[in-house]
């Protein structure tokens, strides 16, 4: 039970959070969900619709969160709904192969160049373990390259955390996870390509990849560093490892192509999901031909999935990706960019140190006032300063990430309605900021 020592309470949110902690671990199903990080009753949404959330209580907020990206359009965009509404009505799962499964492909094909094969799955989790297999099988070697700070999904060989030194076996970061499946990680600081050179120095012929978020998202917003990406490409290429590039929060969001779209370095293997299941699970992995010719049933490496491009999700993720044209990524970045100055306008004026920090129309603000390239940077931060910040917005409608290391989302569908909400609110979320303590 939370306490409610917080601005204003959430009666009907509070009962439904209490029936759920009855009945699930944590009273939620992702454990971001749960408020932990800042505290309070995490909000129980009834309805989504443009740029807004209704929460059980009634309340609605301008939403900064857009389902952690996928709602790069707004809630319950009217030509989704109907492509939906029309999948629903012919059938919503066959176990066959469909026609909307194809077209989608086809769509994310044509917009990234070094996709040149892809497989659906149901969650970016499943793209990354799945890419990972076949690069093991493709390369015929164990081991794996990971970033400190970088998520990619609850794989077990991911979830791990750096040992002593670099260039050491990685240690388990959960219980569950076992040291032999943490023991073929090689966990490193981001941004630093030395570690990488230094780590293939001490491992050779045994790396088979090394992933890498595109422009981390998940310890808030981290851009590479200029040439950080090529670098890794050209180190992979060196070594016979292959480069795979975690697509899963910018894909078809930084751009239609996304962060490849930005910084044209050229995968050997990409993992996509959020944007491109239009609200719905689906995901996938792809990349170069002679790499996925491996895949089952054309190869030997096995992957499969009973709902994997079910004819519901691929039709919500076409019907996105087909209206995210150029205009509706421009619009994206420019309500980004009117709300990044909201923020670090209102912060300045009350004299709080803070970092700015984007990628296209992805962006976070860390409460420290030196920059932010890698874990250990994010760390650093004033995360008290953002709790109070978060529960100031909160209050007055909006509603931003609960943990001050994820990035912060818009949408297409963000008006001037909805940038004045944030306008009128953040003033006070800045002073909140300032006034608070550890
Ligand atoms: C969200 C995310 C994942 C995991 O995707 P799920 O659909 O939650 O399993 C993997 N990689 C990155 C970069 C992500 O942001």
């Amino acid at each position: 039970m939370s306490e409610l020592a917080y601005p204003y309470e959430a009666p009907a949110s509070q009962a439904l959070f209490d029936r759920a902690e009855a009945v699930t671990p944590g009273g939620v199903n992702s454990p971001v969900r749960a408020f932990r990080a800042v505290g309070g009753t995490p909000r129980f949404m009834v309805s989504g619709t443009g740029p807004y959330l209704t929460d059980a209580d009634g309340r609605e907020y301008v939403d900064l969160v857009c389902s952690w990206g996928p709602m790069i359009l707004g809630h319950a965009h009217p030509e989704v709904i109907a492509a939906v509404q029309d999948a629903v009505a012919r059938g919503t799962s066959f176990g066959t192969p469909g026609e909307g499964e194809v077209a989608l492909a086809e769509e994310m094909v044509s917009r990234v160049a070094p996709l040149e094969q892809v497989r659906l799955v149901s969650s970016g989790t499943e793209a990354t373990m799945s890419a990972i297999r076949l690069a093991r099988g493709f390369t015929q070697r164990a081991k794996v390259i990971k970033f400190a700070g970088c998520y990619h999904g609850h794989v077990d060989s991911l979830l791990a955390a750096a040992g002593s030194g670099v260039a050491t076996f990685a240690l388990p970061d959960t219980p569950g996870v076992t040291g032999a499946q943490a023991g073929d990680t090689i966990v490193l600081p981001y941004n630093d390509l030395d570690a990488v050179r230094e780590a293939f120095r001490a491992h050779p012929g045994e790396i088979a990849c090394v992933i890498t978020e595109a422009s981390p998202g998940n310890m808030g917003v981290v851009p590479p560093a200029d040439g950080f990406n090529q670098g890794l490409k050209d180190i992979c290429s060196e070594n016979g490892a292959l480069y795979i590039s975690d697509e899963v929060m910018t894909g078809f969001r930084t751009s239609r192509a996304g962060w490849f779209g930005v910084d044209g370095v050229v995968p050997d293997l990409m993992t996509f999901g959020k944007v491109m299941g239009g609200g719905f699970p689906a995901a996938a992995f792809g990349g170069r031909a002679d790499v996925m010719a491996h895949l089952a049933p054309a190869g030997p490496v096995y992957q499969a999935g009973t709902l994997s491009g079910n004819p519901v999700a691929t039709a919500a993720g076409l019907a996105q990706l087909r209206l995210l044209d150029d205009a509706a990524y421009a619009k994206v970045d420019a309500v980004s960019k009117e709300i990044q100055g909201l923020v670090t306008g209102a912060l300045t004026k009350e004299g709080v140190a803070h970092r700015l920090q984007t990628a296209s129309n992805m962006f976070s603000v860390f409460f420290t006032d030196r920059p932010v390239r890698d874990y250990e940077d994010a760390k650093a931060q004033e995360s008290f300063r953002y709790t109070a910040f978060f529960h100031s917005l909160l209050a007055n409608g909006v509603y931003l990430p609960p943990s001050s290391f994820e990035s912060w989302f818009v949408s297409a569908a963000h008006d001037e309605r909805a940038v004045q909400r944030i306008a009128d609110a953040v003033p006070a979320a800045a002073r909140a900021a300032a006034e608070a303590t550890a």
